[in-house]
């Protein structure tokens, strides 16, 4: 008999709700940290709101080698039930855009649902303390950490990814599973500013600080939200979103003006009012830094512009492209792409196919949500699943 029959590492957003899942199952669970408190990123996430989950939750939200994988888990918790719970503890939220829910309050009263819950499942929670070595038994795991040694039937992963190491971000998952011959799928950061080259970030200064709604594209996919540029290159929530499909080398297109079609418009302007420059008539269309980098170099009347002229300057406006030339990395990025590979784990349990007893749950897996609530709902969504099979 081992004393525990769970233990997890990691009291993140996947390991706290696995927690109490399996508590609840009346497993003996230790949650174990290093870090000071639990749910560290959920407390600073959301500009401390915690956007913790999607209306619209669906598998099309996230990027994985398996788009498939995550569809048992979201189906078997879904967003209505974190919604459930949150609403059960009386906290109060509220829709800001496309579907995100965000605490109208704080996002510590998440942390602090969990908490409770965890109390009320009986969950052991040991902060500042981590495994040094992890041992397979023949009846389960065996690890050691600075306290001594202690051992489980069951032993979850839910460590994270390798985003904002600053916050204690570690690859410790992607080597412990990889230590117990799981695959892994090459991690990058994800939901990342991207950034531009020195002649380009020269010729953009100007525009730091200026946001426009925009439509971004990479390959065949493409979000319509807010971009803003920044000193270093671009960002806002358009360019998060993108920058997720984004690979080094490929290049992304920009529409500034969704809404218009800026050569009628530059035309009719022409035609009523041919004695402005190209500058005014696109500052009516566009924030006035922006129409003046677009507009530089050129002169005269826009009643002189031919049509070619004006084609040109609105694909520099509705179809610019652009090759970033890196991202700002794990520095600042939400999220890692890739992880465990999901070929070696069950979609219904989490469990790895080839050592029983093990689960890998959370950002951890190669299941990586669009920017606005998906990420946490995968790790109330995988912690709940490997919590009923623990
Ligand atoms: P984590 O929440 O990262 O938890 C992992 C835990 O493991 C941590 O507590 C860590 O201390 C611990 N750990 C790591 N290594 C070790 C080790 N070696 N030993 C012991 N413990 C260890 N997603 C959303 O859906 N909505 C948002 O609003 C949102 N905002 C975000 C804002 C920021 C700034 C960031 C960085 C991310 C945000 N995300 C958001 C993404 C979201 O936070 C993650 O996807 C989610 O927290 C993943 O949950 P997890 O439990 O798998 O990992």
């Amino acid at each position: 008999m081992h004393p525990w029959d769970v233990i997890i590492i990691g009291a993140g957003a996947a390991g706290m709700m696995c927690a109490i899942e399996a508590g609840k199952r009346d497993r003996k669970v230790l949650l174990l940290d290093h870090a000071k408190a639990p749910g560290e990123k959920i407390r600073i996430s959301g500009g401390g709101r915690c956007n913790f989950t999607n209306l619209d939750t669906s598998p099309k939200a996230f990027l994985s080698q398996n788009p498939r994988f995550c569809i048992s888990a979201l189906s078997r918790f879904t967003q209505h039930d974190f919604i459930a719970l949150v609403n059960r503890y009386g906290i109060a939220w509220h829709e800001k855009t496309l579907g995100q829910l965000f605490c109208d309050s704080s996002s510590r009263q998440i942390i602090d649902m969990l908490v409770t819950e965890m109390r009320k499942a009986d969950v052991t929670l040991r902060l500042q303390t981590s495994p040094s070595d992890v041992a397979r038994t023949d009846t389960g795991f065996r690890l050691s950490l600075p306290e001594g040694e202690v051992s489980c039937s069951s032993l979850v992963i839910a460590t994270g990814g390798k985003s904002i190491p600053k916050m204690g971000a570690t690859g410790f998952a992607y080597e412990l599973a990889a230590r117990f011959g799981l695959r892994l799928v090459e991690t990058r950061p994800g939901l990342v500013p991207l950034t531009f080259d020195p002649a380009m970030l020269q010729r953009l200064a100007p525009l730091a600080g200026v946001a426009v709604e925009a439509e971004v594209s990479c390959g065949k996919q493409s979000f319509r939200e807010a971009m803003l540029f920044t000193h270093r290159g671009i960002s806002g929530p358009a360019i998060l979103q993108i920058s997720s499909y984004w690979r080094e080398g490929q290049e992304i297109r920009i529409s500034m003006t969704p809404d218009i079609d800026i050569f009628d418009a530059l035309r009719r302007a022409r035609a009523e009012n041919g004695r402005q420059n190209l500058k005014t008539a696109l500052a009516s269309l566009l924030p006035r830094a922006l129409a003046e980098i677009i507009a530089d170099g050129t002169a005269g009347n826009i009643a002189d512009m031919p049509d070619r002229e004006l084609r040109r300057i609105s694909d520099a406006v509705s179809s610019w492209r652009i090759k970033p030339v890196g991202s700002e990395g794990y520095r600042t990025a939400e999220v890692t792409l890739g992880g465990v590979d999901t070929r070696d784990l069950n979609s219904r349990t989490m469990e790895a196919n080839g050592v029983p007893g093990l689960y890998v749950i959370g950002e951890a897996v190669d299941v990586t949500g669009w920017l606005g609530g998906y990420n946490f709902q995968w790790a109330w969504s995988s912690g709940w699943s490997a919590g009923q099979a623990t």
